[in-house]
């Protein structure tokens, strides 16, 4: 399977500053030297708690933050390395679905404007073949013509979320960066919503970064997933080896805390203490170690690294000094 995203120590660091004379006086390290990569077609999941840096790595990939540091390789293209006239050509390859699809809709344009905006602003086709398009991919959506002039108040959240899906695709995008995309839908809407991006996947060969806060959530979707903690990756493995044997003592924390219908399953919940602390003054050494509940004298001293526990050459890698 060929590799479509390569994110390589990527760093994305938010001056904070203070004082009279309004000095950087420190540095808030929201995306911390993260690397992983994404085949062509595939999903990879990225969780974590609210706070982070979930969504300011899934900016930055894209260029909505400019990183601080690293490269992101889309295909052959050095995402990070393009000057802003040549970001412009390639923002079409690379596309983003918001957790808030009313937000993210204009509420003065119809469904046709919203979709045929894209395709006019990169002159793509003309006004029969846009048409044309945008039929399309109401069609791939799961949504009827007659939705045309309508506008987005006149729309469930989960029909919302569609046209922001659709709109997403109007440029044949690669890769796509899906932000907490069904975080605000019910939960019979969030399994349709979750169905139609695996589908795009496996039929249009898209890749994806699903970032959600919620496990539960983002193994049904995800070939691979990573653990994000302060910043930083503190697990990455295939979606069946993380939910089979996760090491991590967050990402175990994370899996006890989804409710299970099994009433013995509940006895091994592991409740987090405390809330993430904060970027600005991280914890030294393992940046987990104020909640974990298997850290020890070492753990303090030093940052575990990111390595693999794998010698079959499958990736299952962890951040911690207990492997
Ligand atoms: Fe816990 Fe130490 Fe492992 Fe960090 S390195 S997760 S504190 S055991």
């Amino acid at each position: 399977m060929s590799t479509l995203l390569e994110v390589k120590n990527l760093k994305k660091h938010f001056p904070i500053k203070g004082g009279f004379f309004r000095r950087v006086v420190g540095q808030l390290k929201a995306v911390d030297d993260v690397s992983f990569s994404i085949p062509k077609g595939h999903t990879f999941g990225l969780v974590g708690e609210s706070g982070c840096g979930k969504s300011t790595l899934g900016r930055a990939i894209l260029r909505l933050h400019e990183p601080t540091a690293g490269e992101v390789k889309l295909g052959d293209t050095n995402i990070t390395a393009l000057g802003s006239k040549e970001l412009v050509a390639h923002r079409k390859d690379m596309q983003i679905i918001f957790q808030d699809p009313y937000a993210s809709l204009s509420p003065r344009r119809t469904v046709m404007q919203t979709l045929l905006e894209p395709l006019e602003t990169h002159h793509i086709g003309d006004a029969a073949s846009r048409r044309k398009k945008v039929l399309e991919l109401l069609d791939i959506v799961g949504m009827r013509p007659n939705v045309l002039h309508r506008y987005p108040h006149e729309f469930s959240g989960g029909q919302r979320q569609r046209i922001g899906i659709a709109r997403a695709l109007t440029l044949d995008p690669k890769f796509i960066v899906a932000d907490e995309a069904v975080s605000a839908l019910d939960v019979s809407v969030q399994s349709q919503v979750l169905n139609l991006i695996a589908r795009l996947q496996r039929e249009l060969h898209i890749s994806f970064l699903f970032i959600s806060h919620d496990l539960a959530v983002v193994q049904h979707i995800s070939h691979e997933i990573g653990v994000m903690y302060l910043g930083k990756l503190v697990e990455v493995a295939s979606s069946t080896d993380l939910y089979k044997e996760p090491r991590h003592p967050y990402t175990k924390a994370l899996l006890s805390a989804i409710p299970s219908p099994d009433p013995d399953a509940r006895t091994h919940r592991t409740i987090l203490q405390g809330d993430v602390p904060s970027p600005l003054n991280p914890p030294s050494g393992c940046p987990f170690r104020t909640r974990c509940p298997e850290a020890m004298a070492q753990c303090a001293n030093a940052m575990p690294a990111l390595k693999n526990i794998h010698d079959d050459g499958n990736i299952h890698q962890v951040a911690c000094h207990l492997y």
